[in-house]
């Protein structure tokens, strides 16, 4: 039996099979063959114990040649005769009764008559050479492969592996082949990758799971798989045999080769277990290498992912060199240019703060191999921003000088940063609760009373005490004795309503009483019964004695307004009041708690409250008050002059809510200075009585002389209609004349109207002539009027104007007169004439009396003021002049001109649109 037979006994795991012809095959010592062959070459005999095994082309044939022994190709070889033979080496193939023809290798030579060829069998050899270059090919072959599946990338391993399965299938005609690998999740086999041929039945796809059915074949060597002895694997195989090549490394068979519906031994004979074996590793070694690298790889990005997520990564400290070595990420976060650097300038990115103890605790690593767990900020040249914090753990891997010394950091700024508020949130809150004038309390529920369990810490600044002093009873006793049976009802409806707000007085260790607010609740557990009360003490003595003081104060006020002797009240933008006070009340005669309700309005002319209103509008926040004299009209009775101030309140928006208002009457003032213009006046007037009287000698003259006339004529009996009507009519004119001179000056001597009305001030200039003008030409005064030329109106009253008409008329004249006493030749004139602009009107009185001395100029207005002797001048003239004019909005002003004074009085025009209806002249 050759070794080629052996080893395929051994690949189909069974007995060598016996020889078909076993029976009738002798058993012979297979060395070698003579025949003696004729001159043709015919065998004439044979000898040698391989002749049993030789099959001849035609049996029986007698004398059969050589050829009809030889299969057709070794007849080449033996061409022509024997003797042509000789010398050379014959490699001859004979037909054999067994499976497999002789190899036979021999050589002729003469023997007598005839040749000898003696032969000796060569199948070994040529079994053996070939195997041996069927191994060759096969290390080539797993070369390649193993080259392949190493260098390809790991993208194109799937796709390499799968051209290599092919490859494998296709030159050793396999219909379906499989690279099954340990599933590691599933304690089975998986096929990784498989190839079938198009013409074969799918056995396997990628992924699929095999179970565990491989573990049970011996996995040292190839194993040829009948279904009906591995009926384990039926799953794996189907139900055609099966060839399966083990691999294994140090953990044991970690893969399966796996060829479907393979009779391998049929197939690939060449092939040994060896070249099986061998080619399995080639792919399976570098497989499980590539994939372990992929999963190293994946690792490894996971890794780095993740420490960049995390924004951590490891550290390794090399201290023979004193350099630390950085994650990349880390390196990266710490904006370090490369990942090894010295030790001290990896230590320079810490904070000084922790750098001295991050120093010593690595060294005491190094030294002792303590592990190391320290949170260290990162120094920032910027102290202002948020620290970063890290989180550092190290541990000594080794000992002696093998010792390494690894860790990792991690950013736990976010965590220290809350931590860090959450500490300081706590602390603000535990200081805010220690320093306020608050306790926080807990008080716990045993049958039927509540005993202190806790109180905050700012119960001792607070009170003085400690929970000590507060056991049972203690409380009840510090509590104020008139608010004992409050602190009993305050329990009393906590246990019965859950909460409760309090107020009562507890005594404080030096034996003060707080003014303690107390809210409390109770808690309860899942069965509703009462567990523990929680609930917090304000000190409110500070705000209970300022609300004390405030109610005083508010009390003094109320007094302060109440027994003002001015009258003082609130009312709306309206006008409508909200409140006043009792002198007010008087005033309108009747109650205070009447006011309210009553609008300030109703006392008012529509002129004067449209003036009020029209002052509140200027209000402002910046310019809250305002003061004026207004003046009222109360029913039935005189008119009212109050001086009064406003002041406005607004909200945050800046609208006005509400008027404060204080007021004093000054009807009494205003009536003294009406009477004081009303003397004056009557002093005007006594002055004018010279002028006046010849005012109405005048026509008195021009009528005596027409009566006279008249009566001469009637005498003399020739009194004509026309002539009589003529005279009678110049009469009339006369009578009509005087009338209107009696008319004004009654019209003048009559008091003020009390309100202010818009009139033209050429009206004033008409009355004033009508009283002065006759008088003034009797005196020889030349009066220079101008006609005006213009409307305008303006405020006040017309003969308190014509009055100071008639005062600078009447000074002008007086300082004429007496000048004219001294220079008989002098021509004494008075011009009065008017100018406007937009605003003002101006009405001029100028004399060429020579003026005023201009030390006296500053004087002139003063009250008794004059130049003139006793019993003429009163010294009053212009200061009631100055007082009217300022009282209508204008001013009274001299200058002196080259000739003589010039007086000038300006006023206000009234716009058209502020002349309402009610005010505006017929
Ligand atoms: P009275 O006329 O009673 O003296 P007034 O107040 O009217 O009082 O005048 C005050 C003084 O002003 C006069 O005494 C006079 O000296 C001076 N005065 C007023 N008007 C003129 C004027 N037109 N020319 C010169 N002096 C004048």
């Amino acid at each position: 039996m050759s070794s080629g037979d052996k080893l395929f006994g051994r690949l189909l795991n069974r007995q060598p099979p016996q020889p078909s012809n076993s029976a009738d095959t002798p058993s012979v010592q297979r060395v070698g063959l003579q025949l003696h062959l004729n001159d043709e070459g015919r065998v004439i005999q044979l000898s040698g114990p391989l002749r049993h095994l030789l099959a001849q082309q035609i049996p029986g044939a007698q004398a059969p040649h050589l050829l009809d022994y030889l299969m057709p190709h070794s007849g080449l070889s033996v061409e022509g005769a024997p003797a042509e033979w000789q010398g050379q080496s014959l490699d001859l193939d004979f037909f054999s009764l067994g499976e497999h023809p002789l190899h036979l290798r021999g050589w002729v030579q003469p023997l007598g008559e005839s040749w000898l060829l003696q032969l000796i069998d060569i199948g070994d050899l040529l079994l053996e050479r070939r195997q041996a270059r069927s191994r060759e090919q096969c290390q080539l072959l797993a070369a390649q492969i193993s080259e392949q599946l190493r260098l390809c990338s790991l993208t194109r391993l799937p796709e390499v592996l799968a051209e290599q399965l092919q490859g494998l299938a296709q030159r050793f005609q396999i219909p379906c082949i499989a690279m099954a690998l340990l599933d590691e999740q599933a304690e089975g086999w998986l096929i990784h990758q498989h190839y079938t041929a198009f013409d074969a039945p799918g056995l396997w796809e990628i992924d699929q799971r095999l179970g565990t059915g491989l573990d049970s074949l011996n996995g040292s060597a190839p194993q040829q798989l009948i279904p009906s002895e591995h009926p384990r694997l039926q799953g794996i195989f189907g139900n055609a045999e099966g060839f399966a090549v083990p691999y294994h490394n140090a953990l044991g068979v970690v893969a399966w080769l796996l060829c479907g519906f393979y009779p391998a031994q049929q197939r690939a004979p060449d092939l040994s277990e060896r070249d099986w074996l061998q080619l399995t590793a080639a792919l399976a070694g570098p497989l499980l290498e590539r994939l372990r690298e992929h999963q190293h790889h994946l690792q490894l990005e996971r890794l780095e992912s993740l420490q960049a997520l995390l924004g951590t990564g490891w550290w390794e400290v090399f201290s023979d060199t004193a350099e630390v070595q950085l994650a990349p990420s880390l390196a990266d976060t710490l904006n370090l240019a490369s990942t090894r650097l010295p030790l001290h300038d990896w230590l320079e990115q810490i904070h000084p703060a922790d750098r001295e103890e991050l120093t010593i605790r690595l060294q005491t690593l190094q030294d002792e191999g303590a592990p190391l767990l320290l949170c260290v900020r990162l120094h920032r040249p910027d102290a202002a921003q948020t620290p970063i914090w890290y989180r550092l753990q190290g541990q000594a891997l080794g000992i002696g000088r093998n010792r390494r010394l690894v860790g990792f950091m991690l950013d736990i700024s976010d965590i220290k940063n809350q931590e860090q508020n959450a500490a300081a949130a706590h602390a603000r809150l535990d200081n805010l609760i220690a320093s306020s004038p608050a306790v926080i309390y807990v008080q716990r529920y045993v049958e039927g009373a509540l005993q202190p369990t806790f109180f905050s810490d700012s119960l001792l600044p607070l009170l003085g005490w400690s929970l000590a002093d507060c056991a049972a009873g203690a409380l009840v006793e510090r509590v104020h004795p008139e608010d004992r049976d409050g602190y009993f009802e305050r329990t009393r409806q906590l246990l019965r309503e859950g909460s409760v707000r309090a107020r009562y007085r507890l005594r404080d260790s030096r034996g003060d009483y707080h003014w303690l607010l107390d809210e409390a609740k109770l808690l309860r557990d899942d069965l509703g019964l009462p567990v523990e009360a929680v609930g917090l003490w304000l000190d409110v003595t500070e705000a209970t004695l300022a609300a004390e003081k405030v109610k005083q104060s508010e009390e003094r006020y109320r007094i302060l307004v109440e027994d003002s002797p001015a009258m003082i009240c609130r009312y709306l933008p309206d006008l409508t009041l909200t409140f006043g006070n009792r002198p007010l009340a008087t005033y309108l005669e009747c109650q205070p708690e009447q006011l309210p309700g009553v609008n300030l309005g109703s006392w008012m002319s529509p002129e004067q409250r449209e003036a009020f209103l029209q002052r509140l509008s200027h209000l402002s926040p910046e310019f809250p008050v305002s003061t004026a004299e207004i003046n009222l009209q109360l029913p039935g009775r005189e008119h009212a002059w109050w001086v009064w101030s406003d002041r406005g309140v607004f909200d945050e928006q800046g609208r006005l809510l509400e008027i404060q208002a204080v007021g004093r009457d000054n009807t009494e003032v205003r009536r003294a200075q009406q009477q004081l213009t009303q003397s004056a006046k009557m002093a005007t007037l006594g002055e004018m009585a010279t002028g006046l009287a010849h005012e109405i000698n005048q026509p008195l003259n021009v009528m005596r002389m027409a009566i006279v006339n008249v009566l001469k004529r009637l005498s003399n009996g020739d009194a004509q209609i026309d002539y009589l009507t003529d005279k009678l009519n110049r009469i009339d004119a006369q009578v009509q004349r005087a009338a209107r001179v009696v008319d004004h000056m009654r019209v003048f001597g009559r008091r003020s109207e009390i309100e202010q009305h818009p009139f033209n001030p050429a009206q004033a200039i008409e009355g004033t002539l009508s009283l002065l003008s006759e008088g003034m030409r009797g005196k020889g005064v030349e009066l220079r009027v101008s006609e005006t030329g213009f409307e305008v109106q303006v405020r006040g009253y017309v003969d308190q104007l014509e009055q100071v008409l008639i005062n600078l008329m009447v000074n002008a004249r007086d300082a004429l007169l007496s000048k004219r006493e001294a220079d008989r030749e002098f021509k004494p004139w008075i011009s009065v004439y008017a100018e406007r602009d937009e605003y003002s009107v101006r009405l001029w009185v100028e004399d060429n009396g020579g003026g005023i001395d201009p030390r006296l100029l500053e004087r002139i207005f003063e009250p008794f003021f004059t130049t003139k002797p006793v019993g003429v001048g009163t010294g009053l003239g212009l200061s009631v002049s100055y007082g009217i004019v300022e009282n209508m909005g204008g001013k009274l002003s001299v200058r002196n001109s080259t000739e003589g004074a010039r007086f000038c009085i300006e006023l206000p025009i009234v716009a058209d649109d502020q002349i309402t209806s009610v005010a505006r002249p017929e």
